[in-house]
């Protein structure tokens, strides 16, 4: 009888605890954030992490499609001011790449000038918001993008 209570409560505490882990994996997705400013980046991060989100920082937009390959992301957020290559090339990029496209990619501008959402959203950003970012809008961007 004692046996099996104590391998029953094992088993219970073993159950909830896989549970719990596998929910938890489950539950978190997890965004790939392409920003090579520092505030902003630790910003979004920071911001994404405090609503649950897994979250693989990146300031170097040059390694941006290798380490999506990688994490296989549910969402970047992308940048598209970024030293040494465009985040727009990047988009129409990951767009292009079989392993890449279906991820959805919320694009981050500075200096929006007109015409630049229609080109953002032309090579392939499912969303799009300008600088400076505000965390309300920010999170239903994400949430948007993340569907359950
Ligand atoms: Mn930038």
């Amino acid at each position: 009888m004692k046996l099996s209570y104590e391998l029953s409560a094992a088993f219970q505490l073993d159950y909830l605890g896989m549970k719990g882990r596998e929910r938890q994996r489950a539950v978190a997705k997890r965004i790939l954030v392409v920003e090579d400013n520092d505030l902003n980046r630790k910003l979004f991060c920071d911001v994404l992490r405090a609503n649950g989100f897994e979250v693989e920082p990146l300031a170097d937009g040059e390694r941006a499609l290798d380490t999506a390959r990688q994490l296989s992301p549910d969402l970047i957020i992308m940048d598209i001011q970024l030293p040494h290559v465009s985040g727009v090339e990047l988009i129409e990029q990951a767009k292009r790449d079989l392993h890449l496209q279906a991820i959805p990619v919320l694009a981050v501008t500075a200096y929006a000038a007109k015409g630049d959402e229609e080109k953002i959203r032309a090579a392939g950003a499912a969303g799009y918001l300008a600088k400076p970012v505000s965390i309300m809008p920010f999170m239903t961007a994400v949430r948007e993008l993340l569907p359950d």
